[in-house]
């Protein structure tokens, strides 16, 4: 066979394009082009074809591992209560320095293995919060829940996959938003955190196990995680985990600790205050907290963060629009009292619009995050 046969042949069994699985990754890229790059030299069929294998072998390996590449410099777990850890991420805006890590990873250790809430905004992150969790038990991943369809919450999930998990859950409205918007979530999170912590990101929401309402998972040592749903607020779909054995809860974006809250299009105040004051009915209030945001604090706490919040900004836009009160005179809108708290600047006016075109009936227009 003369060169150029050869070349056919492997062209025509390799076709490089995709390859399967994840083929947009940054690594895979790197020998696809390198692939390419072959093609300016004589024989390169032979050349391709060997470089299209490392980019193949590369692939295989990716899945297997999750995400190869660095350990990301991220703050130590604390171990809140016996046995339940968390990673408190960084109170501002998601970007470059802080990984996507702005909301909080947890694990908790159990008989029958570990249990993980959010699994990361990119799967470097997941991988990062697995290294930490290898450092204090043995026990393997059994389990992972996600607190709702954001980026931060969802876009690791591959990583636990490929690790052998196989319980996955979500609250089933996170799920099939996430699994809409994937593209557009990930890309957003794509450029403002990078894109080479992020490309190795897919779409597994079909694997994972939702409820609408409760669900209780059996964790070994007569010990259950209540998996509840209070209803809209943040987002449409949201998971708060209850470990009645430890006493504490997660209630992910339903509660918020000091931050300023973050209301995004999809972000409807008024049923979060009543899915709060159901959360507040069905948790005892001693339990330790460990909110969406911030650090573990108490139930008195989040709630005057977070549904007191809410309920001052309702009343003092109510009375604005029944003074005749227009979007022009929201700086009357008084937020003095929550000034010092980490992301005001960047919320506070937008918290009043928000609200306000709630109220009004105006267009809240569309979020990616
Ligand atoms: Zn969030």
């Amino acid at each position: 066979m003369n060169t150029l046969k050869i070349t056919i042949a492997l062209a025509l069994c390799c076709g490089f394009f995709p390859l399967g699985g994840v083929a947009s990754d940054a690594y895979t890229e790197g020998f696809e082009r390198y692939a390419d790059e072959m093609k300016k030299f004589e024989n390169y069929g032979l050349m391709q074809a060997s470089a299209a294998t490392y980019a193949k072998e590369m692939q295989q390996v990716l899945r297997k591992q999750g995400y190869i590449g660095k350990r990301l410099p991220i703050p130590q777990a604390v171990e809140v209560t016996d046995g339940v850890y968390t990673v408190v991420g960084s109170l501002i805006w998601h970007n470059p320095a802080n990984f996507g890590l702005n909301n909080n990873l947890s694990f908790m250790v159990f008989e029958d293995g570990v249990f993980v809430f959010n699994a990361g905004a990119n799967p470097a992150l997941a991988y990062t919060l697995h290294q930490q969790i290898k450092q204090v038990t043995d026990k393997p991943v059994k389990w992972v829940a996600v607190e709702n369809s954001q980026g931060h919450a969802y876009l690791g999930a591959g990583y636990w996959v490929d690790q052998g998990v196989k319980h996955l859950y979500s609250h089933s409205l996170a799920n099939r938003d996430f699994h809409k918007g994937f593209d557009a979530i990930k890309a957003s999170w794509g450029s403002r955190v990078g894109h080479e912590l992020t490309e190795s990101a897919r779409d597994v929401s079909p694997l994972f196990t939702t409820f609408d309402d409760t669900m209780t998972v059996e964790v070994g040592g007569g010990e259950t995680v209540q998996l509840m749903n209070f209803g809209p607020g943040h987002t449409p779909g949201s998971t708060v985990v209850y470990v009645p054995q430890r006493k504490v809860v997660l209630p992910g974006d339903l509660a918020y600790n000091e931050r300023m809250l973050a209301l995004f299009a999809y972000t409807d105040t008024r049923k979060w205050v009543e899915s709060f004051e159901r959360f507040m009915d069905a948790i005892p209030h001693d339990v330790t907290v460990i909110p969406g945001h911030g650090a573990p604090t108490t139930m008195q706490q989040v709630k005057q963060d977070t549904y007191d919040y809410l309920k001052d900004m309702h009343q003092q836009i109510g009375k604005l629009i029944a003074a005749g009160g227009t979007e022009r005179t929201l700086e009357q809108i008084d937020q003095s009292a929550y000034a010092d708290r980490p992301v005001y600047e960047q919320t506070y006016r937008n918290n009043a619009l928000h609200i306000y075109l709630e109220f009004t009936g105006g267009d809240l227009g569309v979020s990616n995050e």
